[in-house]
């Protein structure tokens, strides 16, 4: 890998726009507030100091984006009239640029922002992107990722269930970004540990590190890992390919959305229609970042959830009402599953009385029961909307009912 330096006026910069690939697969998401932005172009008119951008050759004319990608497109963004100045900006040199657009401003105001030299360290002749991966990382300092390389040392059977739940199909084939540093493994930790709290919670560094410590003697069978797995199931088919908008913020939400509805709603094969949603909300949150007008609010907020502190509580909790909100909008037939999963004690009794020998006839060719030897089971599952009423009951011998799987 071999490096060099060269100052870059704004001016050629923008003339580059075409040339300049601003999201390589290890770049966050492009999320900057306009007071962040304004902020940038206010230190470049006053001739402040601005830091580095890198960029990685990748021909004679082609650049991706290493660091400085939210930088760049701001200064695209402003040159292109998309946002004004601050309304409270000081004037520089006694002139007045508050809630200025670039074409708003003098001839000298907008010298000063064209002619400004930005540093550019250009990185060419690498054997390989990893080489580039870790040079991003420790320019963003991957903090996160390194602790979970910490945790990935610990011995725990915490680890062993996080390791396993991370080479999920989901994980390997779906997701829209690479197992570098262990991040399957970090976002595959963060959903265990939601659902160890049934819902959303801080899944930050430390509240990892005291899960995989308070989990040393974790059961892969109980119900919290097969909850778990079934969601990763069902993500997995709701998701048949690689999904490249699949980002980590993404995944964690979808988590949360999937894990709740499987538990209190019927979703049975809504996997392509959950797709659906998943995609248009995409394009239509890509179309309002781009609209040059009044944008949505609310997709600005989602912006701003999943860009600032997006492991915490709150940042979840509003992510998974917004999605919840959306799909009982979008989907308003889907049913709640009866609350009531268990036959009660009157229900099996007029059950018994009813049907006396096993309805199911797989592992037996219907054998009379004793009320205490008689297994209640749903006729139309209750994982699929089956109510829990003795007309969709039926006596079950136990050995039938297991084959027949859980209902
Ligand atoms: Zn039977």
């Amino acid at each position: 890998m071999e490096r060099k330096r060269e100052p870059y006026p704004v001016s050629t910069l923008c003339e580059l726009k075409d040339n300049i690939d601003t999201n390589p697969d290890y770049q966050r998401p492009a999320v900057w507030k306009t007071s962040n932005k304004q902020l940038l172009i206010d230190t470049i008119l006053r001739g402040l100091d601005v830091p580095k951008f890198y960029w990685k050759q990748i021909d004679e004319d082609h650049f991706e984006v290493i660091d400085g990608q939210q930088r760049i497109r701001t200064i695209w963004e402003f040159h292109d009239n998309k946002f004004k100045l601050a309304k409270d900006a000081d004037p520089i040199d006694g002139e007045d640029i508050k809630d200025k657009l670039y074409k708003d401003l003098s001839i000298k105001m907008k010298k000063k922002f064209t002619m400004y030299l930005i540093d550019v360290v250009i990185v060419y002749n690498t054997k390989d992107d990893e080489e580039i991966r870790e040079m991003f990382l420790r320019l963003q300092n991957g903090i996160t990722l390194k602790s979970q390389e910490k945790r990935n040392a610990m011995v725990s059977n915490m680890r062993d269930f996080v390791i396993n739940c991370s080479k999920h199909q989901f994980f390997s084939e779906k997701v829209g970004f690479k197992d570098l540093r262990f991040a399957h493994q970090l976002v595959a930790a963060q959903m265990i540990l939601l659902e160890l709290n049934n819902g959303p919670n801080d899944i930050r560094n430390s509240n990892l590190n005291n899960m995989y410590k308070d989990h040393k003697e974790f059961n892969e069978n109980s119900s919290e890992a097969k909850k778990v797995l079934k969601t990763l199931d069902y993500l997995n088919k709701v998701f048949s390919e690689n999904t490249p908008e699949l980002k980590p913020y993404y995944a964690l939400s979808f988590y949360l959305l999937i894990s709740k509805l499987l538990d209190k709603y019927v979703i049975t094969n809504m996997e392509d229609k959950i797709f659906n949603f998943f995609l248009d909300f995409e394009n239509y949150r890509q179309n309002e970042k781009k609209n040059p007008d009044e944008k949505d609010p609310e997709i600005m907020e989602f912006e701003d959830k999943v860009s600032h502190s997006s492991d915490s509580k709150s940042s979840l909790e509003w992510r998974l009402d917004f999605f919840m909100t959306r799909f009982g909008i979008k989907f308003p037939e889907v049913t709640l599953k009866d609350e009531n999963r268990n036959f009660s004690y009157e229900q099996r009794r007029a059950i018994w009385r009813r049907d006396k020998t096993c309805q199911i006839k797989i592992k037996c060719d219907g054998k009379k029961l004793q009320f205490s030897d008689m297994d209640a089971d749903h006729i139309i599952p209750h994982s699929k909307g089956g109510k829990t009423i003795v007309s969709n009951g039926r006596a079950s011998c136990p050995e039938c009912n297991r084959s027949r799987g859980a209902g």
